[in-house]
């Protein structure tokens, strides 16, 4: 069956359109097709990307209706209005830090061993967040420490960097038990210093890593398989989702894409220092 053979009725558009205004989404990435475009690159209709740089969503924009894929369903996302205004803060980490403090904010506090809430360069003009800690992170208090952590490393280094340079975050700065998905209420309390670090830091790119870091911070259920690779407005700086170290390790077929990405990450930041005055 062709795509267009798929392509869903009014009523289905208008019952995603609902359940995501109920969710308070303002908007979401739109398929290239939906927005009247073409996809230059040749990965083929299946790979569809999500809106571009160029076709980026304005802030209080009404949202098109992507579709929800099964391996999404569990992503609950809280609405974006009660975070506006973050990034006109003037902030700096330290203080960030400071008031998250020995956070008791959400459930998970009463399970970490650490709170991890970042390292790296308070200047970075890259910033990787990931969706959470893990085992290693939660024991030693740092974020990508563990094998993961490793191949992130290599990652940066690949292209020409060094993890000093770079800041590495999470979204949620605790370990949800056993390594589960990232719960509403777990987000809603903690995304608010994910965004303070983000004002604070102001990076260039931010790379999200996996699939929950990418459509959280898109706000969107596109999969990470169209949402990588591309540039995406993201408050005043440009995010480019890519693949999770951890789904590298258990797929290396897949960390070609991750270096085709890390190169256009490489090439943005290079030409953006070349364009200085
Ligand atoms: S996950 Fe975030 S909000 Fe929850 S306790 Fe940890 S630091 Fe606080």
């Amino acid at each position: 069956m062709s795509e267009d053979e798929k392509r869903p009725d009014e009523a289905q558009i208008l019952g995603h359109l609902e359940l995501y205004r109920q969710l308070g989404v303002r908007w979401s990435a739109l398929p290239a097709k939906a927005a009247g475009t073409r996809r230059s690159d040749a990965r083929g209709p299946s790979e569809g990307a999500g809106r571009t740089v160029e076709q980026a969503p304005q802030r209080g924009e009404r949202i098109a209706a992507p579709s929800q894929p099964k391996a999404a369903a569990r992503l609950q996302i809280p609405p974006p209005s009660m975070f506006e205004g973050v990034e006109e803060s003037q902030e700096s980490l330290e203080s960030v830090r400071a008031d998250l403090g020995d956070c008791r904010r959400c459930k998970l506090a009463s399970l970490r061993r650490n709170l991890v809430f970042g390292s790296g360069n308070p200047s970075a003009e890259l910033l990787f967040v990931g969706e959470a800690p893990g085992a290693d992170e939660d024991e030693q208090g740092l974020p990508f420490v563990g094998r993961a952590g490793q191949l992130l490393t290599r990652i940066i280094e690949a292209i020409g960097m060094s993890r000093d340079e770079v800041y590495i975050c999470n979204i949620l700065k605790c370990r949800p038990p056993g390594n589960r998905n990232p719960e509403s209420d777990e987000i809603a309390a903690c995304e608010p210093f994910l965004l303070r670090q983000v004002a604070a830091i102001r990076p260039k790119v931010v790379c999200a890593l996996g699939t929950y870091s990418a459509q959280l911070l898109l706000r969107t259920k596109e999969p990470i398989s169209r949402l990588r690779g591309q540039f995406f407005e993201y408050r005043g700086s440009k995010l480019l989702a890519t693949f999770h170290p951890a789904y590298l390790l258990r797929n290396p077929a897949e960390k070609r894409k991750t270096w085709e990405d890390m190169q256009k990450v490489r090439d943005f930041l290079k030409a953006a220092k070349e364009s200085r005055p």
